[in-house]
């Protein structure tokens, strides 16, 4: 993704002396600027039924609708044994953790959690945040912050919590074209051998479904004497023999310095944490101020994802479903002609290339259709590449895809929409 919109800075006018009533204006101004490139956010108000998904009822549409959208990939978030988990939990424990981990907030939960995501993949130790997100900032912006002259590499797609990480350990960044192992070559050779280098980069990338050439990258980092950060937010629960992510199933998680992962899609609740050697974990624990004075994650949320993350190691049930829903996606995508990118991985985006066209096509499909399908438009993609972005899951039927694909056919055949040439 590319993150959020780039936009300047908010300046009070010239001599004036600013009181309380100087800032509104100016935030609604900047908010009239999203408002006119077509870049402001719209929230859908969905109510989640458990047992119900990927049905939901759409409060702006009024009737309920079939989710395309979601990153609850697997459906773990109402998968009844992580339901069943979060409830003992609450009742023996109570709603909140009480306190920042070193301040009684350390549970049960938090510390057999760890060890399960240490051991789901194969590292010494693991460390929990509260979100994905907030791993990776705390995460590259303490060890890239503490080491004296470290350099990060940084794929030019990379994910604004790793961006907002490398930026707020004030590292030299050097950003190396998307999945480009020469120009990451080119940018390791051009620095000293002395100096501490991390390449962060991510498996499954969210926007396109594309996936990094992790193997070669690790021979890269080898060579150079760099660390590797492998964000696996997207590939976490999902991919390799237990979950472990797109490393597992290459058999390179001993090649990567960190794994990071997210416990709020492919596992279904919410939370984030990072998998790495007992030194590495123990340091940021004790030097990440974003990880050290937060309130812990209340221990029923660390019981729920302990019972998702427990569940898809031992089953594959889930997975093969996904992977069957994808397939079956993509066939009936291909009979009807329609765009989109046929990625190696469960992330089907359907490109549209207008980001007006794409809020329309979004608006239509809920409205006349019943499916919710959220438009993803710059900034989080670059302009002309607007998409609508599937993610089938196990949960996703036949009939409900051959539904979609029908109203998306009839949709581009009223709006007069470029279909693929047939194969
Ligand atoms: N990394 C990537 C690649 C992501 O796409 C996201 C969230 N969309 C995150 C990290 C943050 O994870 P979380 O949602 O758990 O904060």
């Amino acid at each position: 993704m590319t993150g959020s919109a780039p936009s300047a800075p908010l300046s009070v006018p010239p001599g004036s002396a600013p009181n309380n009533a100087t800032y509104d204006p100016l935030f609604q101004a900047a908010l009239d600027g999203l408002h006119a490139d077509g870049s402001y956010r719209y929230f859908a108000e969905l109510e989640r039924r458990a047992g119900n998904f990927p049905q939901a009822f759409h409060h702006g549409a009024g009737r309920d609708v079939t989710v395309w959208c979601s990153n609850d990939y697997l459906g773990m978030g109402q998968h009844p044994l992580v339901q069943a988990a979060m409830h003992k939990a609450l009742d023996e424990t109570g709603a909140g953790a009480g306190g920042t981990r070193n301040i009684s907030g350390t549970h049960h939960y938090h510390v057999e959690l760890e060890k399960e995501l240490a051991a789901l993949h194969g590292k010494e130790s693991a460390l929990l945040f509260n979100s994905g997100y907030l791993s990776n900032w705390v995460t590259l912006g303490t060890i890239a912050g503490r080491l004296k002259d470290c350099v990060v590499l940084s794929d030019a797609l990379n994910h604004a919590s790793m961006i907002e990480g490398i930026r707020h350990s004030r590292a030299e960044k050097r950003i190396f074209r998307h999945n480009d192992l020469q120009d990451l070559e080119r940018h390791l050779k051009e620095l000293p051998p002395d100096v501490p280098k991390i390449i962060a980069f991510e498996s499954v990338y969210s926007m396109d479904g594309d996936i990094a050439p992790i193997e070669e990258i690790c021979d890269l980092a080898d060579k150079y004497g760099a660390m590797t950060y492998l964000d696996e937010v997207h590939a976490v629960g999902m991919y390799g023999a237990q979950g472990g992510g797109i490393a597992q199933e290459r058999g390179l998680e001993h090649r990567l310095t960190v794994i990071e992962g997210t416990l709020g899609k492919g596992f279904g609740v919410v939370g984030g944490y990072i998998a790495a050697s007992r030194a590495l974990c123990d340091f940021v624990r004790s030097f990440g101020s974003g990880f050290i004075f937060s309130t812990a994650l209340p221990p029923m949320i660390a019981a729920g994802v302990l019972a998702s993350v427990r569940h898809l190691r031992a089953s594959a049930t889930e997975r093969e479903g996904q992977k069957r829903a994808v397939a079956y996606l993509r066939r009936r995508l291909d009979e009807a002609g329609l765009p989109y990118i046929d990625s190696p991985s469960h992330i089907v985006p359907v490109m549209v290339g207008d980001a007006k066209t794409c809020r329309a096509l979004s608006d239509e499909l809920l409205t006349r259709f019943g499916h919710y399908l959220q438009p993803i438009n710059y900034p989080t993609v670059p302009r002309g590449t607007e998409r609508l972005r599937l993610t089938p899951g196990p949960l996703h039927t036949e009939a409900q895809i051959d539904d979609l694909v029908a109203a998306l056919a009839t949709l581009w055949r009223e709006k007069g929409l470029a279909l693929r040439p047939a194969a």
